[in-house]
């Protein structure tokens, strides 16, 4: 069978979920074609002579802009069986089936690509089964130097993408991957990591991102990749994602990821609003926050917080709070502009929708926006995220300095001029040229 698998948008990064089915589905003898819509349009005879069209959708944005490209390769190739898969697969199949779609595959979907190619009927989003990981062939993908880069003080730094796990044994209450994985999550065999690895630094990358969701759930086969990693490629640094409760609890290994070359944590702080942080069940504090902060400064690390900045318990006066927090604690370069302006999204199968003050805000599911739309009670509240959004894509596109950024976000929120920030030096800090994390 001729297969086309397709994504659209995966931050910046050179796509792991089409990667990886493509080797297995290779290896099974079928003709694989890859497009990376983000780096390259989507060609026509790609798509004219593809028996099966699959889109990778991982997230939110990705999933919005598949949707018309679902429409038109429905129109260009009437014959092909279209599926979608990945997190937000799932989460939207009952809109993507009325688009047309007809296999829907959820979390560890490459068995299921496999099962489908090799004549299986239309699939369902299921138990999350076990895949028989391969090594991910990149051979057809776009060059890594079409994707995000590292910064490191102005010197741009190549970056390959890799998963050591997927899904988390948490259950936070906004994030889309409980709906799908429901607090399980799937380890990569560190062989086949290691292998991706190779590849990405035969390729030229001198840094590894790891997008797994939490790279601490199995903390025992991180530090196994990670002292592989630094073993076999010394001069590779690498990032990380790791929420504020395991920084805390595995604070002791902290200081191996410095040593085996990781430059930063990104974490996902959320709140710093005691009660938010209870709504979003997600098991850290404020001070907890504080703390972890200082525990990946002892161990030489930097750390990269994003936020759910505005959510309907946000006030101007909590606002204000996060944004003097971030100050305080000397994170104003460590944190993206967009960071201090994304509003809480209420997915499909949300756990949110558990609270009786989400409920009552919640307005019916939007199949365009992919979201149920809500309104904050302080119209204010919501003019405020409409303009710090604004600015964060006006500073970034003009090639403002996250200071200048902030400043400006401190200038809407207190109606006033900033302080003069105290901060360490830009060069000082890492970071991923593509800041989108949605
Ligand atoms: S927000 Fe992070 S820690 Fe919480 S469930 Fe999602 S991936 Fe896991």
């Amino acid at each position: 069978m001729r297969i086309l698998l397709a994504a659209t948008y995966e931050t910046g990064r050179q796509p792991f979920g089409l990667a990886s089915p493509a080797a297995i589905l290779r290896q099974a003898g079928h003709t694989v074609d890859c497009a990376d819509t983000a780096v390259r349009a989507l060609d026509a005879d790609a798509v004219r002579g593809a028996d099966l069209i699959a889109f990778h959708l991982p997230m939110h944005t990705a999933t919005k802009l598949a949707i018309p490209l679902i429409r038109r390769v429905r129109t260009l190739q009437p014959k092909a069986a279209i599926c979608c898969y990945g997190l937000y697969a799932e989460l939207n199949a009952e809109h993507l089936r009325e688009l047309g779609v007809e296999a829907i595959l959820g979390a560890e979907f490459e068995t299921g690509l496999l099962a489908l190619a090799n004549g299986a009927g239309p699939a369902e989003p299921d138990a999350i089964g076990r895949v028989a990981f391969v090594t991910p062939d990149r051979s057809t993908l776009p060059a890594l130097d079409l994707y995000a880069s590292l910064d490191r003080g102005g010197r741009r730094d190549t970056v390959g993408y890799t998963e050591a796990s997927r899904g988390c044994k948490h259950l936070c209450r906004h994030c889309p991957v409980v709906p799908v994985y429901n607090g399980v999550f799937r380890a990569v065999p560190g062989g086949v990591v290691l292998a991706d690895i190779r590849q990405h630094v035969e390729s030229g990358a001198r840094h590894i991102s790891f997008g797994d969701p939490d790279f601490f759930n199995g903390p025992t086969h991180a530090i196994r990749i990670v002292e592989a990693l630094h073993r076999d490629f010394p001069a590779a640094s690498y990032d990380v994602t790791i929420k504020i409760e395991h920084l805390l609890r595995h604070r002791d290994l902290l200081p191996t990821l410095a040593r085996t070359g990781c430059l930063f944590v990104t974490s996902a702080v959320e709140s710093v609003d005691d009660a938010v942080l209870a709504k979003l069940d997600k098991g850290h504090t404020r001070a907890g926050f504080h703390e972890a902060v200082g525990a990946c400064r002892d161990a030489g690390l930097a750390i990269s917080p994003t936020f759910v900045a505005f959510t309907p318990w946000t006030t101007p006066a909590t606002y204000r709070a996060m944004l003097r927090d971030i100050a305080d604690l000397g994170l104003v370069e460590n944190v993206a502009p967009v960071q201090l302006a994304l509003r809480l999204l209420i997915t499909a199968k949300s756990r949110l929708l558990e609270l009786d003050d989400i409920r009552a805000i919640a307005r019916e599911f939007d199949p365009a926006a992919l979201v149920h739309p809500w309104k904050h009670s302080d119209p204010a509240m919501d003019d405020l995220a409409a303009c710090t959004l604004a600015a964060a894509h006006r500073m970034q596109a003009s090639g403002a300095t996250r200071t200048q950024s902030f400043s400006a976000v401190w200038r809407m929120a207190h109606e006033g001029p900033a302080p003069d920030f105290h901060l360490p030096a830009r060069a000082a800090i890492p970071y991923l040229t593509e800041p989108w994390y949605c």
